[in-house]
């Protein structure tokens, strides 16, 4: 089988998977009245993340990714039914930080893999841990043979997902406006500035401030890692 055929099959598979996620994110919902069942599912080739939960941001839909990598039906060894269904789940339960409350007490443990992503996995039976591979270890996959790819340790593929996951955390993170229009700000160069305009963008926060006759536009992750504070927090 050439390369492109394997991947036609893979993209086959498509619908089965989603009906298969569709149906386990269902019943999730069901038991705890969210709605993970309707956000967008895609499939890609990713051999270093078997899955990702984007949060929507400023410029990217909210989704799950899955890598029919891992989960093709037409590989030699799919990951087995209780190993995928853990990865659902894995993937679900970062979409249940950001939409249930976290009681006080899960919240000591920071990261994306942290007590509140735990929490989540405790409610609905994922193993909370960032090692996706319970039943089966991913090295005896031998996608060498099956894709002409070079092998997967699931070290790295652990890794990987939350490098991805945080990235997009992070992303957010950088978008968060916090400053307020009319905000006092010290500049190492210019001086005391007030803030007159914040622009929002898809991974940043344009600050405009006024510095006597002069505006400039600064970046708001520039100002917070240089610790030019608001001059009220002084
Ligand atoms: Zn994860």
């Amino acid at each position: 089988m050439t390369k492109q055929q394997m991947f036609k099959m893979l993209h086959d598979e498509e619908p089965i998977l989603r009906a298969e996620i569709t149906a386990l994110y269902s019943v999730l919902d069901h038991k705890l009245g969210l709605h993970g069942a309707e956000v967008p599912i895609t499939f890609g080739m990713d051999e270093k993340a078997l899955g990702s939960y984007m949060p929507p941001s400023a410029d990217d839909d909210e989704h799950f990714q899955f890598s029919l990598f891992f989960i093709g039906f037409c590989l030699n060894e799919q990951l087995s039914k209780e190993d995928r269904m853990n990865l659902y789940k894995h993937e679900y339960a970062h979409y249940m930080t950001r939409n249930i409350p976290i009681p006080q007490e899960y919240t000591w443990q920071p990261g994306v893999h942290g007590s509140a992503w735990k929490y989540c996995c405790s409610l609905i039976g994922a193993i909370p841990s960032d090692y996706y591979v319970e039943g089966q270890s991913l090295k005896k996959v031998d996608f060498d043979s099956l894709l002409t790819r070079p092998s997967v340790d699931h070290k790295q593929v652990q890794m990987l997902d939350t490098y991805r996951t945080q990235r997009a955390y992070k992303k957010m993170e950088n978008a968060k406006i916090k400053y307020d229009i009319g905000d006092v700000v010290n500049h190492p160069k210019f001086g005391e500035g007030t803030i007159t305009n914040i622009e929002k963008g898809a991974s940043s926060v344009s600050l405009y401030i006024n510095f006597g006759e002069e505006t400039k536009i600064i970046d708001q992750q520039w100002l917070i890692k240089t610790n030019y504070k608001k001059m009220s927090e002084r």
